[in-house]
């Protein structure tokens, strides 16, 4: 800690993946001393690196191999390249071409936050403080950011990424226009509370629907199927599932659009929004698709009278309710120079940010001294990243966070300008 004051350039509040994410970019990129010169502190009351993800009773959607790569291509005898021969990076390695437990992938991003950590420590600047941000005030010049020891820390600007929570009053929200999960608010629950072991987990049997088509959604699947008659999984939108090329999804006898759900940066079919590993398995044979075993699942896409009609029946008749409609931002409180409170804008992917993870107030107003994204906030990587045109969601994800999302952030930190009395709007 910086013995004269408790000034900063940057308050970084959270220290899970995303907010690893653009320190380990300018580690990589040779803008570390850039970066950390500003002065960084960092809040965490927990475990730096894994965040949530040491919580989730399932698997990675993503191979084990994307995780390490951020250890790609560093000189040997760096603090990052020397945690290549950990045991936590030996045991993930193993898994390299797999969907890893998560509890696997938790231990090696834990050394990583461990190193990260240590950057900061050992930098004149920068600090690491183990405690909860308790509240963010806007000033003038910047933010001032209280935690809950009570100490206070001035910075130009925070990073928010404090993780998510379930979207306000998932249990009433309409799936589509007049179909709407208020009548049976009793019976739903958020899918956090069945993947997240840190929640009671509830109790579930008989017939159970489950509304929506994301991870999340087959994660729940996954974990309740042998407990239960049925599951009726109600979406929108088709399934999107995830494959190498066009011509894999072709052969797996995957309907697709070749325009709209292909990246055409890199040929993969709907790469961001679709479906990996189990969820993938357990979508796949939902939809039937040739050589899947049967599955006790039966899909409902409300885009007909007669699927609504389905829908709503399956609902009322449903002992449990699953909604995994995703995530908003677990922001502190924030108040304005004037003690009001701040209020974020949220959308129906979460909380909304602008190109550069500027949090936007309900007003529509960007404020570039709040910078927010990771899960429940919506920074998109940019066109020039690719990612299939029908995708329009936010894009999460650890490896995101460490190279295009991050890149994003550590750009948007090393080269935004804001000056003393400028409306930062
Ligand atoms: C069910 C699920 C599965 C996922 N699986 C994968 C996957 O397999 N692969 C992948 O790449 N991505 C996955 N993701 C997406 C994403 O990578 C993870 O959600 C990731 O954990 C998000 O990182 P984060 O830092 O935004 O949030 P979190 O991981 O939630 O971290 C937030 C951090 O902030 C801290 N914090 C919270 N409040 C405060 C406060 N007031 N003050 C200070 N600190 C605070 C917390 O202690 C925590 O360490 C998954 C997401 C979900 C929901």
């Amino acid at each position: 800690m910086p013995s004269d004051d408790n000034s900063f350039g940057f308050v970084f509040c959270g220290g899970g993946p995303a907010a690893l994410g653009p320190i380990i970019t300018a580690s990589r990129s040779g803008r570390l001393d850039a970066l950390l010169d500003r002065g960084i502190a960092l809040v965490e009351p927990g475990p730096i690196g894994p965040g949530g993800l040491a919580h989730y009773r399932i698997g990675a959607n993503s191979l084990g191999g994307p995780f390490m790569e951020c250890l790609d291509g560093l000189e040997d005898g760096t603090a990052l390249a020397a945690l290549r021969d950990l045991p936590e990076t030996r045991r993930l390695r193993a898994l390299a071409d797999e969907h890893p437990p998560l509890s696997v992938v938790a231990p090696f991003l834990a050394r990583l936050g461990a190193v990260v950590a240590g950057f900061l420590e050992e930098h004149p600047r920068c600090a690491v403080v183990r405690e909860r941000v308790t509240g963010i005030a806007l000033r003038d010049d910047g933010v001032r950011v209280t935690t809950g020891d009570g100490r206070e820390l001035t910075a130009r600007r925070t990073v928010i990424a404090t993780g998510g929570r379930p979207q306000a009053d998932f249990a009433k929200a309409e799936i589509v226009p007049g179909l709407s999960l208020a009548p049976h608010q009793e019976r739903v629950r958020h899918s956090e509370s069945f993947i997240d072991a840190r929640k009671d987990l509830p109790g579930a049997g008989g017939k159970v629907v489950v509304v929506g088509g994301s991870h999340s959604a087959w994660s729940v699947v996954h974990l309740m199927l042998p407990a239960v008659d049925e599951i009726t999984v109600i979406h929108r939108t088709g399934i999107r599932l995830f494959y190498d090329s066009a011509d894999r999804a072709r052969a797996d006898g995957y309907a697709f659009d070749p325009v709209l759900d292909v990246c055409p940066v890199n040929g993969r079919v709907n790469r961001y929004g679709g479906l990996r590993g189990r969820a993938h398995e357990l979508a796949r044979a939902a939809l039937r698709l040739p050589g899947s075993d049967p599955l006790p699942v039966r899909l409902v896409q409300v885009d007909t009278p007669a699927a609504r009609q389905a829908a709503e029946q399956a609902l009322a008749e449903a002992d449990t309710i699953v909604m995994a409609n995703g995530f908003e931002a677990d922001l502190p409180p924030i108040r304005h120079a004037d003690g009001a409170l701040f209020t974020a804008a949220t959308g129906p992917t979460g909380t909304v940010v602008n190109d550069r993870g500027h949090l936007v107030d309900a007003h529509g107003t960007a404020y570039p001294q709040l910078v927010a994204y990771g899960l429940g906030a919506g920074l998109a990587p940019s066109k020039e990243v690719g990612g299939e045109p029908s995708y329009t969601r936010r894009a999460d994800g650890v490896w995101l966070y460490q190279h295009d999302i991050g890149e994003v952030v550590l750009d948007d930190l090393l080269n935004h300008v804001t000056t003393t009395g400028e409306t930062q709007r």
